[in-house]
């Protein structure tokens, strides 16, 4: 039997081999069979001699790469352990020739490292056998990844099922907004179109979009005649100025929401007055989109007014007439009145007998009858005076009155009367005020003369003046303690010759009248309060003495 030549056969295993020596760290090739060589793309001459690890580096473009680390961990294993190590899967890239272009090539081996000992029993090599398992890795692999593009492909499709499931529900949902949409829009249709109220929708420059019954009964035209026109050719031609002016405002955007009362004529030629409330509707740059009319019949009103305006004229004029006359007959009637006093008084002195007691009664009621004519007249006279309303805005009305004067001149005139009924008046300090001393001290001089009239038998009277200030306004009070009157006439009493008093006491009944017309004048206000048996109190409000332009301001 010859021997093989192990040489041939070493280099005929199908399996890569390659034998090393145990010189950790190096470890050293000292044979690499055909296999090895074919499956490392390696020449035996070139890597024989050299060390295993700086022919087989890691690749440097793997950061994973263990291959060179787990296989010195097995190489020494061997060497510590004297028995085989099977190492588990590695990846160990290997580096292609440069004439095939350089770099490392992905390689999977399953290694075994096997000692093989000397004649003494030591370790005086290391075959390291491997197999090439790079195909199967990639074919499992690639199944792993068929396997999670399945596994994807379903996850997608069951997605895909889930979404079409939610749209369609939403397609529903869409659906019922929509019903739900519609639904309302005709419920609004119907309430546009059958409002009791005129409403109309144009576009921002007043062509027609929509109008309903109301605005068409009102204006007694058909839906054809209004959309032909623009709403000017309906209007009264005094008001197409204000009208366009109005609708510029809204669309210049003045102004949302705005008002207007204008005059439309009917398709009967009558006139309609209408009051069009409107609202332009924008969209969110603030574009002028839409305009919202709602118009409402307001001839009734207007004609109401309208009449008003004619029973408040007639009511001046007829209340002109009245002072006019009232200031003409007080004159003309003193002359007759004063022949009557003087011829009476001739006749008493004269020609009546004094013994005569009936004829000397008779004339006297003559003579009580004239005096209080007379002061009828006086008063009508006051009061007409009162009243000739002047210029409010005139000089006069621009006066400073000192209410202390006015009050000490109204207690001149009545001294004797005073000091007759024994009363004690007391005034405070008084403010001046927008108005005239003396037309104030007549107002002072009715005020007390009342107050020492309408005075309880058993009671002196006494009479409080004083003033505060109150709101921005002075409010002066005139109290005294006499027989007072009910709460309920209170505001009668300042009425053109209404007593409550009327057998009892002498008077005319137009001193409060004349009270009322001169701190009305002045824009001020005067008013009572009473307790019967107790006493009144007058007040009256007046402006402080302040400039014309603030009070003019005020008044308008
Ligand atoms: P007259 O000439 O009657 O006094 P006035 O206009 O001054 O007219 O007053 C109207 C009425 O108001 C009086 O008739 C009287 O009944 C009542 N009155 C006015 N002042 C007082 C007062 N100080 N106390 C009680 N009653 C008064």
């Amino acid at each position: 039997l010859s021997t093989p030549d192990f040489r041939a056969l070493f280099d005929a295993v199908p399996g890569p081999i390659l034998v090393l020596l145990p010189d950790d760290p190096t470890f050293t090739i000292v044979a690499a069979n055909h296999a090895y060589a074919q499956a490392t793309l390696t020449r035996p001459e070139d890597i024989v001699g050299r060390g295993m690890f700086e022919v087989f580096p890691d690749n440097p473009d793997d950061p994973r790469s263990a291959g060179t680390r787990n296989l010195h961990a097995s190489l020494r294993r061997v060497l510590a352990t004297k028995t085989s190590d099977t190492m588990a899967l590695q990846k160990h890239d290997i580096r292609r020739p440069e004439s095939e272009g350089g770099g490392f090539e992905e390689r999977h081996w399953s290694p075994v490292n096997t000692p093989v000992f000397g004649e003494n029993g030591e370790i005086a090599h290391i075959i390291h056998r491997v197999e090439n398992v790079t195909e199967f890795v990639r074919l499992t692999q690639k199944e792993a990844e068929q396997g999670r593009l399945t596994e994807e492909l379903r996850v997608r499709a069951g997605r895909m099922e889930a979404e079409v499931f939610l749209r369609s529900r939403e397609l529903d949902r869409a659906k019922h907004i929509m019903q739900q949409l519609q639904e309302s829009e005709e419920r609004f249709t119907a309430a546009f179109a059958e409002a009791p109220i005129g409403m109309v929708l144009t576009t921002p420059d007043g062509v027609i979009l929509e109008i309903n019954q109301a605005y068409m009964d009102m204006l007694g035209r058909s839906r054809a005649e209004l959309a032909m026109h623009d709403s000017s050719h309906f209007t009264h031609p005094d008001d197409i100025g204000p009208t366009r002016a109005f609708f510029e405002k809204l669309r210049d955007g003045q102004c949302s929401t705005a008002t207007i009362e204008k005059r439309y004529i009917r398709g009967n030629g009558d006139l309609l007055w209408a009051r069009a409330s409107t609202t332009m509707r924008r969209d969110s740059t603030g574009r002028p989109t839409q305009l919202i009319a709602i118009i409402e019949d307001i001839t009734e009103r207007k004609r109401a007014e309208d009449d008003l305006r004619r029973s408040n004229a007639e009511l001046m004029r007829a209340n002109r007439d009245l002072e006019e006359f009232a200031y003409v007959a007080s004159h003309d009637l003193q002359e007759p009145l004063r022949m009557v006093n003087i011829y009476t008084q001739l006749l008493l002195r004269r020609h009546i007998d004094p013994a005569d007691s009936v004829a000397r009664e008779h004339a006297e009621f003559i003579r009580g009858g004239v005096e209080r004519m007379e002061q009828l007249i006086r008063d009508l006279l006051a009061f007409s005076r009162a009243v000739q309303a002047g210029d409010p805005f005139s000089a006069a009305w621009d006066s400073v009155a000192d209410l202390n004067a006015s009050c000490a001149a109204a207690l001149t005139v009545l001294k004797d009367r005073i000091e007759e009924s024994g009363a004690q008046v007391v005034a405070g300090p008084l403010p001046a005020v927008r108005g005239e001393t003396t037309q104030l001290a007549h107002v002072f001089q009715n005020l007390l003369s009342n107050a020492l009239k309408y005075r309880r038998e058993s009671v002196a009277p006494r009479v409080i003046i004083d003033a505060e200030c109150r709101d921005g306004a002075f409010v002066v009070a005139v109290r005294d303690n006499g027989i007072g009157f009910d709460r309920q006439y209170a505001e009668g009493i300042f009425k053109l010759f209404k007593r409550l008093h009327r057998d009892e006491y002498p008077g005319t009944g137009l001193g409060l009248a004349i009270c009322q017309r001169i701190v009305e004048r002045y824009q001020g206000r005067i008013w009572a309060e009473s307790e019967p048996g107790v006493g009144s109190t007058f007040f009256i409000s007046l402006r402080p003495a302040g400039n014309r332009a603030h009070a003019v301001a005020e008044d308008r």
